[in-house]
C-alpha cells in the first residue's frame, strides 16, 4: 500500500500552517467506515436504476447479450468519441483472439465540443473520411463497413444501435443533442459524405472494455473505466432488471451503470468546499458528482482549488501565487501522477513542475511537500471512491466469491501511481484477504476500439 507522505515529518513554517494540513487531511480522507457506508448506499442505487429509468444511477441496458468466447472473427472500424482525443480504429479479429488494430488519433478542439452537433458529427465524419483515405481502406459495390461507434456519454439505449443522450459530461455541451439519438447524427453525417459506413452499434467505453476483456479473460465480469471520466459496466441477470420490457433471448446482458452520476442527493460523498467551487464552475454544474471526485478531468482543479486557499491564507508559497495556477484548470492531473511519484528528498520532480511548468520563482521544500500531501490526499480519495463503487458491483453481483476478472481502462489507472493497490486495499477493508485471491484489476487497454468491433459482430449476430 502506499504511504502518504506523514504529515508528522513535515517541518511546518507555523501552527497555524500544521492546523489546515491536518484539517485537510481529515476532509480528505475516507475512514474504513466511510468507504462501507458508501458502498452501501451505492449497492441501494444500483437496485432503484435497475427498477426503472430516471434513477441517479440510469442501469443503462445495453443490449449486449452473451459472452465472447474468442473464437470471432471479422473486420470492423470503430469510433471512440468521449475521451481526450478522438480515434479511429480499423479491428481485424482473426479468431483464437488474435486480434490486429491499426489507429489515428484526431484531436478534438474545444470549440468543437460546446459548438452546434451537427458540426461536431461533421467533423467525426470527416476524421473517418480521411482514415478510409490514409489506410487505403477501400469498399466494392454497394457493400458498407460496419462501424461501431464508442459514444462515451450517459445514453439511454433502445436498441444495440438506437438510443438518446440523457447528458453531456466531461466538459463536452454541444447544443441541440441531449434528447436526441447519436447514430442518427452520425450516420446523417456519413451519408452526406457519401462514405460507405454503416454504423451498427452504440457503445459505451465501459461496455467495450468488459468485451474486449473478455475476448482474452473469459472470467471477466466488469469493464471500468477511470480516465477523463469514470463509469462501470458488468454483466446482470436479466431477472434482475426489473426495468425490462422487452424479450428476454439471454440470461445476462451488460449494464452500463453510469456511476459517474452517483449520489445527485449528496447525501453519502464527502464533499469539501473544494469539491464544490470546482463543481460551480464546470459545464455541468451539479451533475456527475463522484466522477467529479476521480475522474482525470477534475482531480487537478481540485487540487489547484486547495492550494490557492493556502495560498491566500498566507499558508503556503508565503502567499504568492503564479500567474499559471491563476488560470482555471491549469493544474493538470498528469503533474498529479508525477508528484505522487517523486520520493527524492528535495522533491525533486515536484519543484521542477511548479517553478519550470508553472512558473513560481522560487519554491521551499515545505512549499514542495505540502503540494505533495495535498496531491496525494486527492489521489487517494479519488481510488478509494473508485473501490467502494466496485465493492458495490462486486457485493451485489457476489463476484468477488469466485474467480473475477476487472478490465479497467483510462489514463489514472494506467499512470497514475498506487491506484490499483489502493483499489485493492479499499476492497480487502469492505470483503477480507480472500478478495486478494478471487478477483484481479488488469489493464485493458484499447476497449473502446476493440470492443465496438466486437459489440458491432454481435449485433450482426441478433439481427
Ligand atoms: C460518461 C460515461 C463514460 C465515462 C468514462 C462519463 O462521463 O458519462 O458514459 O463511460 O465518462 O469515459
Ligand atoms: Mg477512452
Amino acid at each position: 500500500s502506499r504511504a502518504i507522505l506523514d504529515p508528522a515529518n513535515i517541518e511546518y513554517t507555523s501552527d497555524k500552517q500544521k492546523r489546515a494540513v491536518a484539517e485537510l487531511v481529515e476532509d480528505f480522507t475516507v475512514t474504513p467506515e466511510m468507504l462501507k457506508a458508501i458502498k452501501t448506499n451505492f449497492i441501494e442505487s444500483m437496485g432503484k436504476g435497475l427498477e426503472r429509468d430516471g434513477e441517479t444511477l440510469a442501469m443503462v441496458t445495453s443490449y449486449v447479450m452473451g459472452r465472447l468466447d474468442g473464437s470471432e472473427v471479422g473486420s470492423y472500424l470503430a469510433l471512440d468519441v468521449g475521451g481526450t482525443n478522438l480515434r479511429v480504429v480499423s479491428v481485424h479479429l482473426n479468431g483464437g483472439g488474435q486480434i490486429a488494430t491499426r489507429q489515428t488519433k484526431y484531436r478534438i478542439n474545444e470549440n468543437l465540443k460546446v459548438g452546434d452537433a451537427k458540426s461536431l458529427f461533421d467533423f467525426m465524419a470527416v476524421c473517418v473520411d480521411s482514415f478510409l483515405d490514409e489506410h487505403q481502406i477501400v469498399v466494392r459495390g454497394d457493400s458498407q463497413i460496419e462501424l461501431g461507434f464508442t459514444f462515451s456519454f450517459p445514453v439511454l439505449q433502445t436498441s444495440i444501435n438506437r438510443g438518446t443522450l440523457i447528458t453531456w459530461t466531461k466538459g463536452f455541451n454541444a447544443s441541440g443533442m441531449v434528447g436526441k439519438d447519436p447514430v442518427a447524427f452520425l450516420q446523417d453525417a456519413f451519408n452526406r459524405r457519401h462514405l460507405p459506413v454503416r454504423v451498427a452499434a452504440l457503445v459505451n467505453d465501459t461496455v467495450g472494455t468488459l468485451l474486449a476483456h473478455a475476448y482474452n479473460h473469459p472470467e471477466t465480469c466488469m469493464g471500468i473505466i477511470l480516465g477523463t471520466g469514470c463509469n462501470g459496466a458488468y454483466i446482470e441477470k436479466m431477472s434482475n432488471i426489473t426495468k425490462w420490457k422487452g424479450e428476454t433471448p439471454a440470461e445476462e446482458m451488460i449494464i452500463n451503470m453510469e456511476f459517474g452520476a452517483f449520489d445527485k442527493e449528496r447525501v453519502v460523498l464527502p464533499l469539501t468546499m473544494f469539491d464544490n467551487k470546482m463543481d460551480r464552475k464546470s459545464v455541468n454544474p451539479n451533475k456527475q458528482i463522484l466522477e467529479k471526485m476521480i475522474a482525470g478531468m477534475y482531480l487537478g482543479e481540485i487540487t489547484r482549488n486547495v492550494l490557492l486557499n493556502l495560498i491566500d491564507r498566507r499558508l503556503l508559497f508565503e502567499g504568492n501565487v503564479s500567474a499559471d495556477l491563476n488560470q482555471m484548470w491549469t493544474f493538470e492531473t498528469a503533474y498529479m501522477s508525477t508528484i505522487e511519484a517523486d520520493n527524492s528528498p528535495t522533491l525533486h520532480a515536484t519543484r521542477k513542475i511548479l517553478e519550470s511548468t508553472l512558473s513560481f520563482s522560487s519554491t521551499t521544500l515545505n512549499d514542495r511537500q505540502v503540494v505533495k500531501l495535498i496531491v496525494e490526499l486527492v489521489g487517494k480519495r479519488a481510488a478509494r471512491l473508485s473501490a467502494a463503487a466496485l465493492a458495490g458491483i462486486l457485493e451485489h453481483t457476489g463476484a468477488w466469491q469466485q474467480k473475477a476478472a476487472i478490465g479497467i481502462d483510462g489514463s489514472l489507472f494506467e499512470y497514475y501511481p498506487s491506484f490499483d493497490t489502493d483499489i485493492m486495499d479499499g476492497l480487502e477493508e469492505v470483503f477480507g484477504p480472500e478478495v486478494r485471491k478471487n478477483v484481479s484489476l488488469g489493464l485493458a487497454q484499447d476497449g473502446s476500439g476493440v470492443g465496438a468491433a466486437l459489440c458491432a459482430l454481435l449485433a450482426s449476430k441478433y439481427s
